[in-house]
């Protein structure tokens, strides 16, 4: 019999996971990548005997596909793409395709900020408490990979939005709906209303055995909520308001009550401080509470977590100055968190390439905490501009080094120096990464 062909777009991590899982699957695999391929990649794919091409899609090879699958960084607009869809080849993402191989209980969690600290998290939890779980989507290795050579009885799986559009099958038992914000929109055709659809295909193929936990608090999510029947069982979680089921703060007390379990513990005994890790520490809580994690287990990992490196990463004082790297803050909805759980002032390190942020979101907070902004970027004229006039220095800067520099000049004993830029990094640095651990040498060059 003629093998099926499975052609994969894209040759990073998800693409060569695929590959491998769709060759051991019994598919003719052939992987195509307009770009080039690390060579890490290529040495699998030679390794494993699978067909590939880079810098090129060549149509031929690709056209007669039984079945695509599409690494999430290839938008839909993208021209083989269009080509693909125009003949009714099915196009799916990595998550998808291997969801097809697996009888694992899933735990995946979505949101526009608090993915990977909210899949950490959970998944730290669930490890500690000895459950045979694997790690999978955004982080780490891929889902489609770890199908293919482990055997899990759980992932927890972080989803981007990108992921989630070409989901259509699939079905997770526990669905995590972190916020809702502005991010991203360019892939969207700059409508809110397609970024929100995609989101909520969190809960899409769910029933009443699978759980659906999402954040009370956020207007976006509610007003959906309120169009759409969800069949799985809502379970949601709030720090503005008291809930008899889900969770919420109630006397600086985090108290859960979820799958018939009552769990409390004082909001000061949580590793991760902030409103915004409240919320994912009550996520990570939830989950574990669904899948019978006992208290201590929960308890435990939610006291001890050692965060995530690059997210409000507290790593060094230096003559009482704290130095806080946030690199990973790319909008401004997490940079208004990681202002807003500063206790001392801030000298506050932002810029970089701009996604049309709306800076006066962040005015009565920059006000009330920031005493002076130091702009890290190609241009920094809209952050200028911005800012003129609402705290009393502004300084213009052009390399990690010399904002570092300027940023410990203008702090004084007991203030914090934070880097949450707010922007991509790719005028300056390589990526995110890049940047944060490029900011903490020139810290620990002081
Ligand atoms: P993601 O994987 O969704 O990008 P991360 O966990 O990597 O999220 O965190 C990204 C940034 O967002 C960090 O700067 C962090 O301080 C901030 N953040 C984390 N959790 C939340 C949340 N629940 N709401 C808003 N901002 C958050």
């Amino acid at each position: 019999m003629q093998k099926e062909k499975l052609v994969i777009l894209g040759g990073g991590e998800s693409g060569v996971g695929a590959a491998i899982l769709g060759a051991q699957k019994g598919y003719e695999v052939f992987l195509s990548d307009l770009g080039e391929i690390g060579e890490e990649y290529k040495v699998i794919l030679q390794k494993y005997g699978l067909q590939y091409e880079e810098k090129q899609h060549t149509e031929a090879l690709i056209l007669d596909a039984a079945l695509v699958m599409k690494s999430p960084g290839i938008p839909d607009k993208a021209p083989i793409v269009v080509k693909l869809r125009k003949k009714n080849i099915p196009v799916i993402s990595e998550i998808e395709f291997a969801g097809r191989y697996t009888t694992a209980k899933t735990i995946c969690i979505t949101g526009s900020n608090g993915k990977t600290t909210t899949t950490m998290l959970t998944y730290e939890m669930l490890k500690r408490a000895g459950l045979n779980v694997g790690l999978a989507g955004n982080v780490g290795k891929s889902f489609a990979l770890q199908v293919a050579q482990e055997v899990f009885d759980y992932y927890v799986i972080e989803l981007s939005s990108y992921q989630l559009d070409g989901m259509y099958d699939f079905r997770a038992d526990i669905a995590v709906l972190l916020n809702i914000t502005p991010d991203h929109l360019d892939r969207y055709d700059y409508k809110m209303e397609n970024y929100v659809d995609s989101k909520m295909r969190i809960t899409q193929n769910q029933g009443p055995d699978d759980w659906f936990v999402y954040c009370a608090d956020d207007p976006i999510i509610m007003a959906e909520l309120d169009k759409r029947t969800i069949n799985a069982t809502k379970v949601p979680f709030s720090i503005t308001q008291i809930l008899e089921l889900g969770g919420w703060v109630e006397n600086e007390t985090m108290k859960l009550n979820v799958n018939n379990k009552t769990f409390d513990m004082t909001i000061y005994d949580l590793a991760l401080q902030g409103k915004h890790n409240l919320y994912n520490s009550m996520a990570a809580g939830i989950s574990g509470s669904i899948v019978n994690l006992r208290k201590e287990g929960i308890r435990e990992c939610l006291s001890d977590f050692q965060g995530v490196e690059h997210r409000l990463e507290r790593f060094l004082r230096v003559h009482n100055i704290e130095f806080i790297n946030d690199s990973k803050a790319t909008n401004i909805n997490s940079v208004w968190y990681a202002l807003e759980s500063m206790q001392t002032p801030v000298v506050w390190i932002v810029g970089g390439v701009d996604k049309g942020n709306d800076y006066s979101e962040l005015f009565d907070l920059v006000k009330q905490k920031v005493k002076a902004i130091i702009c890290l970027g190609k241009d920094n004229s809209k952050i200028i501009a911005a800012f003129d006039g609402k705290v009393k220095e502004i300084v213009d800067t052009k390399s990690m080094e010399e904002a570092v520099r300027s940023a410990y000049f203008l702090s004084e004993k007991g203030d914090a120096v934070l880097l949450s830029p707010a922007c991509a990094s790719f005028d300056l640095f390589r990526n995110y990464e890049d940047r944060g651990r490029q900011f903490k040498e020139a810290v620990r060059n002081l």
